[in-house]
């Protein structure tokens, strides 16, 4: 091999190693762990728990959400149970059911993988309250993980809304995700959510950091 060519494969040998590091140093970004919650419309919080009733609040959540007072059990088709499970509010414009893979087995359930909002097809669910049980024939989602972020923030990870990125986990396990979606909005602060499979899976817990590698 002649001595130029050398040259440039070692030039291209450094490039390539270069822009690996610069993959090793990226954006970082908190992790927050989803539990099993659901979101309810007001009409079925009154189903569930009588006319007139208002979600209270227990704990603010990040963009203007909170961590009820109030829980419900969800049932599955199989008349498989989970007990206590959260509510999140403020009310929405559609009731939805996010509970891990684990739980869907538990549940005896066939659960897919769906962004939050996008619930159609998705699994059939009961739900029972203190005053009353109700049947939703879609709405059962394992939600996909993704990053909140502020348009700021966007801009310093150099990511948009929508976009699907691969974050890496630097601890002991060393998980990698895939299909991460970006989600931007004003009112969000930087926070992967992940559910409590992919956090155990990974041995992560709430306000460790992983990191964005696109
Ligand atoms: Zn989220």
């Amino acid at each position: 091999m002649e001595a130029s060519s050398i040259e440039q494969i070692t030039r291209m040998v450094i490039q390539a190693i270069g822009s690996h590091e610069e993959k090793d140093t990226g954006f970082i970004v908190p992790i927050g762990v989803s539990a099993r919650h659901v979101h309810l419309t007001q009409e079925h919080v009154e189903v569930l728990f009588g006319p007139g009733y208002q979600l209270t609040k227990k704990k603010d959540l990040m963009g203007g959400q909170f961590a009820s007072n109030e829980t419900v059990t969800i049932v599955g088709l199989k008349l498989r149970a989970i007990e206590n499970v959260r509510i999140l509010g403020p009310v929405r414009k559609a009731s939805q059911v996010e509970v891990s893979a684990t739980d869907a087995i538990k549940l005896g359930m066939n659960v897919p993988v769906r962004e939050s909002g996008d619930i159609k097809g998705s699994a059939a669910v009961a739900l029972v309250g203190p005053k009353g049980a109700l049947y939703l024939k879609e709405g059962c989602i394992v939600a996909m993980r993704h990053i909140h972020m502020s348009p700021k923030d966007a801009e310093a990870a150099g990511v948009k809304d929508g976009d699907i990125v691969s974050v890496k986990a630097d601890n002991e396990r060393g998980t990698i995700f895939n299909h991460v979606k970006i989600r931007v909005d004003e009112s969000f602060t930087l926070e992967m959510h992940i559910d409590t499979d992919e956090a155990n899976a990974a041995q992560i817990k709430t306000g460790n950091t992983v990191t964005i590698i696109k």
